[in-house]
């Protein structure tokens, strides 16, 4: 009887040694199994993490938000007129009218400028009515425009611009309008661009009875 009780004890134990270390081989058995679907799901969760990182990196990647304007301006010609053109003054028998110089590109500049800021256009700030501004300088309007676009933190990136006249060439003028221009401004010189252009004689820029100018600038924000 005392035999059979110990016989009977040392089976129980062995039965349970046996289901324990079944139970244990059932669970490695499972976690090699799902190792690999672990090992892909973290790396799947991983590259999200650096993707959306990256996204967010791009997005305040710190480069400069940039924006456009658009600026036109034309004057009519007349004899005994100074003709004053990117801020020079031009050996020819004609000039602009206008209240102010009538300097054709710096108005189209200003406007540019101003559109890209969101801040109205000439007639805005420097009104024809205004008797101050007859016979001004137009560097000064562009000098007031540069002060407009610091206070809104807004950098002046590029200029570029087209002026249509037949008469004079303004070509070799180019350097000196630039320079100033970018004085006034307060930019690098190479960072803008004077074209010229005829009209091939179509309409009244064609026939020598006005002077135009087209402008593109970009700012940025900081
Ligand atoms: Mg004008």
């Amino acid at each position: 009887m005392f035999v059979g009780r110990h016989a009977l004890e040392a089976s129980l134990f062995q039965r349970n040694g046996r289901r324990k270390q079944t139970q244990t081989g059932d669970w490695v058995l499972i976690l090699v199994n799902a190792a690999p679907l672990v090992l892909l799901v973290g790396f799947c969760l991983f590259v999200m993490s650096r993707m959306r990182k990256g996204f967010t990196r791009f997005e305040n990647s710190g480069s400069p938000l940039l924006r456009t304007g658009i600026g036109y301006d034309l004057h009519r010609l007349e004899y005994g007129r100074k003709l004053v053109v990117g801020g020079i003054e031009l050996p020819f028998d004609k000039g602009p009218v206008g209240h102010s110089d009538g300097d054709v590109l710096a108005h189209a500049i200003c406007d540019a400028l101003l559109g890209a800021a969101g801040l109205g256009d000439i007639g805005t700030h420097f009104p024809d009515t205004d008797a101050k501004w007859a016979g001004a300088n137009s560097l000064r309007f562009l000098e007031y425009t540069r002060k407009l676009l610091d206070e809104k933190h807004l950098t002046i990136q590029y200029v570029d611009a087209v002026v249509i006249t037949e008469k004079p060439k303004l070509g070799p003028h180019f350097p000196k309008m630039r320079e100033v221009l970018a004085g006034a401004l307060g930019i690098p010189i190479d960072h803008i661009h004077l074209k010229a252009k005829t009209n091939e004689g179509v309409d009244a820029v064609g026939h020598g009875e006005a002077i135009a100018a087209h402008v593109v600038a970009t700012l940025s924000e900081r």
